[in-house]
């Protein structure tokens, strides 16, 4: 398989392949843009079928985290990493250690913070070896207490109030009392989007690959369990994808009931053609890399100084950035991803 010649490399400045016989860890680390900073992004772990799968998944994410970081204002590049493997039973602590040493060799043009299938105490483990990891240290809660570095909270945060700007521009309501949303995964940042809207008075239907995850949304906030497959064709106002990419697609958007869809998940669009085919069935896309960008703001403040009011406060700005999104689709009649990604590029070429 060609990497240069791939259809989702679109410039990519590097892409390191990382093999360690010894530990199992095979790594792949895609460096989009350093324009504006170093490459900040996930580590994912995940058992892709193919190398093929994991080299469009680490490509895709990379570019995500370019046109996120640059459209919330921050002086950071873009680019992900992804180990091939299932987290709940290859995850050993020599895989983890090496890929450690993987990301120092890289010299700080690529930082890992947490993704699917990793969380703080992998990234700890990773720390032993670098200190090109974020999103490890101890510090105030963006919603009070203490948060030992995971920017979960500060995501879902940043969904529900970009959830909310949506339901304004497509409902003329911002209450979410009543509203249904159907939240696809509750893992780190849907199961904290699910308190959020919950505490809203929002109805919730949840599902996870997992049934612990759903029963403890069943359990504490009375979630509605379904499906995998049932979930996007629910009849709710809201999809929140909080799973994995590729979502959006032919099959799951003829099926969508749902008028709006806001949710964490990077990459959920198949392809750019279907932003337009969300736009023309009327449904409201709030871009991905646009809504879950609180995840990276607030690791942002990690590196240059952390004050829980003032992240919170350019988390908020989330909704305002979305909102001049959803107007000017409306004014020009375009696809909301389109307007996004060339927002963000605007920006990208206005800073350097
Ligand atoms: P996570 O691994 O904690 O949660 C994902 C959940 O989705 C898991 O519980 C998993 O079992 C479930 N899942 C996987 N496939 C599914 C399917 N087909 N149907 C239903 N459920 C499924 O990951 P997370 O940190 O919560 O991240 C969720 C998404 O948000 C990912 O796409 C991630 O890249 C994106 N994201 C996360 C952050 C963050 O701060 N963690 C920031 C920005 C974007």
């Amino acid at each position: 398989m060609s990497v240069f010649q791939h259809v989702e490399f679109e410039q990519h400045e590097q892409v390191v392949f990382f093999h360690d016989a010894s530990s199992g860890l095979k790594a792949i680390v895609a460096i989009h843009d350093t324009q504006l900073g170093p490459a900040l992004g996930g580590c994912r772990m995940w058992p892709y079928e193919s190398e093929s799968q994991a080299i469009t998944d680490v490509l895709r994410l990379s570019k995500g985290m370019t046109y996120k970081s640059a459209l919330a204002n921050l002086k950071l590049g873009g680019g992900k990493s992804v180990i091939i493997g299932n987290p709940r039973r290859d995850k050993t602590q020599a895989l983890l250690e090496s890929m450690g040493r993987c990301l120092e060799s890289l010299g700080g043009r690529y930082i890992a913070a947490e993704d699917s299938g990793t969380g703080v105490a992998d990234l700890k483990v990773m720390s032993k070896h670098t200190s090109y990891v974020a999103g490890i240290h101890d510090r105030p809660g963006l919603m009070g207490g203490r948060n030992n570095g995971d920017p979960s909270p500060a995501t879902a945060y940043g969904v529900f109030v970009g959830l909310q700007a949506a339901v304004q521009a497509r409902f003329g309501n911002q209450s979410l009392q009543g509203l249904k949303v159907a939240i696809q995964g509750v893992g780190n940042v849907g199961y904290r989007l699910a308190q959020h809207l919950h505490a809203a008075g929002a109805q919730l239907y949840v599902s996870d690959i997992y049934p612990d995850a759903v029963a403890k949304a069943q359990a504490e906030l009375g979630a509605r369990v379904v499906s995998s497959e049932e979930i996007v064709s629910l009849d709710v106002d809201v999809f929140a994808p909080c799973a994995m990419g590729a979502v959006l697609n032919d099959t799951s958007i003829s099926a969508l009931k749902a008028k709006v869809v806001a949710g964490a998940a990077n990459n959920q669009l198949e392809s750019e053609y279907h932003d337009r085919k969300l736009h023309e069935k009327g449904i409201l896309y709030a871009p991905d890399f646009a809504i879950n960008a609180g995840g990276i703001i607030d690791i942002y403040y990690e590196r240059v100084g952390y004050d829980p009011q003032q992240v919170k406060k350019h988390v908020e700005g989330i909704s305002s950035t979305l909102s001049m999104i959803f107007d000017r689709s409306r004014v020009e009649s375009r696809p909301t991803g389109a307007i996004a990604l060339e927002l963000a590029k605007e920006k990208i070429s206005n800073t350097r």
